[in-house]
């Protein structure tokens, strides 16, 4: 039996772990703690453990970090890790500081199976789920060696969004320990407000989300109607709009948040004309079926080449922002931060073995039929 990676166990995983070892429940905390808020890897050095239980520890356990294969920083403070996570696999975690907040961006898997046409790791197919262990391990390697590089024990990231490589919720057993952990007051004691979970709309996992560890939630909505979103997002055509707003709005009875957060992202030609405006603020603020409190994050296309897309002008996207904020939407236009080292949303690609044959499918689907959709509602109002 390979040696368990205890960064895989949230405090209850550990604790029931330390009972197997015949170590009383609590011992757990101390052990978490040193792990998680102390950055601490090696047994020896946890001085407040017996002995025994270190050495046993030391037998029976692994704490495996991750391997740093490069690090690059923007003229914008904002830094991009890329670990390597083996099997020729690589995942990205950026590091974003603001005024009044730091904000660190996790990936979920190596790859993503979801294939959205406007995203860089869409394009490059799916590996691999990462575990709970890799997915603690970027958040703590970047608080630790950000406190490191302060030269203070003060937290540093306040706030997490799973918004890097991946879809959080295709990786929901993995995923869930690692919230707890990101969460826990022994561990990383973020704040539910400040912890958000990004899905392109995996429905059944929403309402899963919703029962086992409600965060903030931000939806990839991305077009305003099925024909459309079926193209940009395919998961849609699994569930479309009006299911996923559905279980929007079952998630909001238990959330810490009173809205859902909109990301949509501004594609010149495709979803950016102002009818598409109104249609937006007509399925999330006027039709009774599919009315929902939520907030619109317009982020504005991070082109890679593959894509074959464009951002929408400025000009537009102030436009289309001022349209939802017309109808009472609160709107926020996205900065784009670390676009000189490719950090940006949408632009993270690491390196993913392609096991599923995404990126070869998505070749050969023709762009037209992204234009053919999106030229109808377009009409006069552009
Ligand atoms: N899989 C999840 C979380 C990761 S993607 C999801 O789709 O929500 C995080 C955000 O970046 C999503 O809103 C996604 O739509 C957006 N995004 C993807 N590619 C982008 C690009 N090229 N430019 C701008 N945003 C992009
Ligand atoms: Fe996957 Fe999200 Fe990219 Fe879509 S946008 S391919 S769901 S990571």
């Amino acid at each position: 039996m390979t040696a368990p990676n205890l960064l895989d166990f949230d405090r209850e995983g550990l604790a029931a772990y330390c009972e197997s070892l015949g170590e009383k429940r609590f011992r757990a905390t101390q052990l978490f703690q040193w792990l998680h808020q102390r950055g601490e890897s090696d047994f020896a050095a946890m001085s407040d453990l017996a002995k025994s239980l270190r050495a046993r520890l030391a037998d029976a356990a692994v704490v495996t970090p991750l391997r740093v294969a490069a690090e690059q920083a923007s003229a914008d403070g904002t830094i991009k890790w890329l670990f390597d996570v083996g099997g020729g696999d690589a995942v990205e975690t950026v590091f974003i500081p603001e005024d009044d907040r730091a904000t660190l961006c996790i990936s979920s898997q190596a790859g993503c199976a979801v294939g959205c046409r406007f995203c860089s790791t869409g394009h490059q197919g799916f590996s691999r789920n990462l575990t709970t262990g890799e997915i603690v391990a970027q958040l703590r390697h970047a608080e630790h060696q950000l406190r490191a590089r302060a030269g203070s024990a003060e937290r540093v990231i306040s706030n997490v969004v799973m918004m890097g490589m991946g879809e959080p919720l295709q990786n929901y057993a993995a995923l869930l320990p690692a919230l707890r952990t990101m969460l826990d007051d022994h561990g990383y004691g973020l704040s539910r407000r400040r912890l958000t979970v990004s899905t392109s709309g995996v429905v059944p996992m929403i309402d899963r989300l919703r029962d086992d560890c409600p965060v903030a939630l931000a939806v990839s909505l991305h077009a305003p109607d099925d024909a459309l979103r079926d193209e940009l997002v395919p998961i849609n055509r699994k569930y479309p709009i009006a299911e996923l707003i559905a279980a929007c709005r079952r998630y909001l009875e238990t959330a810490p948040r009173d809205f859902v957060t909109f990301e949509y992202c501004m594609l010149a030609g495709v979803n950016d004309s102002l009818a598409q405006a109104h249609a937006l603020v007509e399925l999330v603020a006027e039709r009774p079926a599919t009315r929902i409190a939520c907030k619109f994050n317009l982020i504005p296309f991070n082109p890679f080449p593959a894509s074959g897309l464009h951002c929408s002008p400025r000009e537009r996207v102030l436009e289309f922002a001022e349209v939802l904020r017309s109808a009472g939407l609160v709107t926020t236009v996205r900065k784009t931060r670390g676009d000189d080292i490719a950090a940006a949303c949408g632009q993270l690609a690491g390196e993913v073995q392609d096991r599923t044959r995404v990126a070869t499918r998505m070749a050969r689907r023709p762009m037209i039929a992204i234009h053919a959709q999106a030229s109808a509602p377009l009409g006069g109002a552009r």
